[in-house]
């Protein structure tokens, strides 16, 4: 047996006629190893990238014991006393003596603190007479001072591969001195829309055509998981353009198609690619996007979406997204939030497949309510233009009355 059979078949549960979406999901993080290939850039160029290098600090953070507010630093045993102000310590100046008994040293945020002083008491509450001050009972000891090491430690790791690099990353590693760090190469994505019917931006439309839109929606997915982009353009239904495509398309780390994995056309397309590569053809137990094929060519990773515009974004979203993150090197957890909102109306379902709806989350009051926008077949683009969430009405459930709980994904960031 083949490699990608093999591991799928020993997933509990697989069925590739009736497949649930948790086990779709599971085969292809079974099926993927990640990329291994790492490369060193600046800093600046490594936002969205994915850290390959553990992140061990050979400094602490802060270097030194420091004040994190303005005031003055005292020594707690003395406060009952006037204390006597003997100088002042700036943040990047430090006061060079040390603080003896009943003195104290006028103390900056972020200045290191004086030999001898242990508390920092804040300079609203104190009191000045002359060139001392008198500070007001309740301090407690230690208090308002930030302990060197206290943010990142010699020698514990704090940043492990496979984490997302965000800005607070980037200023992390920045705050340690480090200016250069490894992370995973990008992706290279390749894509391409099938169909005799599809239309390219620019031409007029024959009867029975439709522009392709597919592509570009792709196209603004891709972009936004930050991966390198190889647009293939428009291929016939046509065995060797097909094939030429795919051939194409295999140096890259993974492909998709859309179109052309829905029954009546699977037959065809099955026989090709079984030929280039193996792939397995799925029916997912989900709504919409049922027809799905993934597997690989070559040494790239397939991924055969269905034609149906709402039903690329929702499979690219649940499956593929997933999947690329898991090929990037990831290994943070990137799975997209389900929260908890308010059916706002009554929703159709039958139990036995997991839907993803097309929803407007909205507040009302206090409560945080969910619609679906109109029309929801998986043709219906602006069903999801219309929308910032999927209802994700899960595989055992069914019908949903007005005010019971339904599950949202956030589109912010996603679609
Ligand atoms: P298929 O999965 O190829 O049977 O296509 C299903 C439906 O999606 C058909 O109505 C197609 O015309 C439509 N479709 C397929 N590809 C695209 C595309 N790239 N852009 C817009 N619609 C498409
Ligand atoms: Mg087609």
């Amino acid at each position: 047996m083949s490699a990608i059979r093999e591991i799928v078949s020993c997933l509990d549960g697989y069925d590739p006629d009736a497949l649930h979406v948790d086990k779709a999901r599971e085969a292809m993080k079974a099926c993927i190893t990640p990329i291994s290939d790492n490369e060193s850039l600046p800093i600046r160029n490594a936002l969205g990238r994915v850290l390959a290098e553990e992140i061990v600090p050979r400094i602490n953070v802060p270097a030194q014991d420091n004040s994190a507010m303005d005031g003055y630093a005292v020594r707690i045993a003395d406060i009952e006393q006037p204390l006597v102000e003997i100088g002042t310590a700036l943040a990047g100046k430090p006061f060079a003596g040390t603080v003896g008994a009943g003195q104290c040293v006028r103390i900056m945020t972020g200045a290191v603190m004086p030999a001898g002083a242990d508390t920092v008491v804040i300079q609203e509450v104190v009191k000045r007479e002359g060139s001392c001050i008198i500070v007001p009972p309740g301090q407690k000891r230690a208090q308002n001072v930030r302990y060197a090491g206290e943010d990142l430690k010699i020698g514990v790791p704090v940043l492990h591969p496979g984490k997302l690099l965000r800005p607070a990353e980037l200023g992390l590693i920045a705050s340690l001195g480090i200016g250069e760090v490894r992370v995973k190469r990008k992706l290279r994505v390749a894509f391409f829309s099938t169909g005799d019917e599809l239309a390219s931006i620019g031409t007029a439309l024959k009867e029975g055509e439709v522009y392709d839109s597919n592509r570009y929606t792709l196209h603004g997915m891709l972009q936004r998981l930050g991966v390198e982009i190889e647009d293939l353009g428009v291929v016939r239904d046509d065995p060797k353009a097909l094939e030429a495509a795919l051939r194409q398309a295999a140096k890259a780390d993974a492909i998709i198609t859309t179109g052309g994995v829905s029954v009546g056309e699977a037959d065809f397309i099955r026989q090709l690619m079984a030929k280039l590569g193996e792939v397995l053809f799925w029916k997912i137990a989900m709504r919409p996007g049922r027809p799905m094929a993934f597997g690989r060519i070559g040494e790239a990773f397939l991924f055969g979406l269905p034609g149906n515009p709402v039903a690329v974004m929702v499979t690219f979203h649940q499956f593929v997204r997933d999947a690329l993150l898991h090929l990037s090197g990831r290994r943070d957890d990137y799975t997209i939030p389900l929260l908890r909102a308010t059916a706002a109306d009554n929703l159709r379902k039958v139990p036995g497949r997991t839907e993803y709806q097309r929803g407007v989350l909205f507040r009302e009051g206090d409560v945080w309510k969910a619609r679906v926008t109109g029309q929801q077949g998986s043709g219906v683009l602006r069903s999801m233009a219309e929308a910032n969430c999927f209802i994700v009405l899960e595989h055992e459930r069914g019908a949903v009355k007005a005010g019971e709980p339904v599950a949202v994904q956030l589109m912010e960031g996603l679609a």
